[in-house]
């Protein structure tokens, strides 16, 4: 397993790690098999979404905050109970197929992690299984 960290700078951002990943996968060697990517955290996590148009992944965020008000009568007493539960949703890990070597990303596919509780340094592990 490989670790890369990053830093958000806001509450809520799109991260795009594709070049971390796809450099591991790279270095690890692996011509066909599956690359794993995990988040360790309980207020952030990992998507796969387009690429190409900023405003999908801001459509998403936005479309999270009308779903899930930070105002809501949550109980947890830390205050971020609407990143944990919007980062419940999203979900802590992507798996991609690798095959020649690299992702088998589709064209407009990039990895993300998603910030919902920033800004902090984050960390993503990856695992790449294969021969
Ligand atoms: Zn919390």
């Amino acid at each position: 397993m490989k670790t890369f960290t990053l830093g958000t700078n806001t509450r809520q951002c799109f991260i795009d790690v594709t070049q971390n990943v796809s450099g591991i996968v790279g270095e690890s060697g692996v011509s066909e098999g599956i690359c794993v990517v995990y988040a360790p955290h309980t207020t952030g996590g990992l998507a796969i979404n387009e690429n190409e148009d900023p405003n999908v992944s801001r459509d998403i965020l936005e479309f999270l905050k009308d779903m899930i008000p930070a105002g809501f009568a949550f109980r947890h007493s830390e205050g971020n109970s609407d990143a944990h539960v919007m980062a419940t949703l999203i979900g802590s890990s992507v798996t991609v197929p690798i095959t020649g070597g690299r992702l088998a990303l589709g064209t407009w596919q990039g990895i993300y992690f998603v910030e919902f509780d920033g800004p902090r340094s984050r960390r993503c592990n990856v695992t790449v299984i294969g021969k």
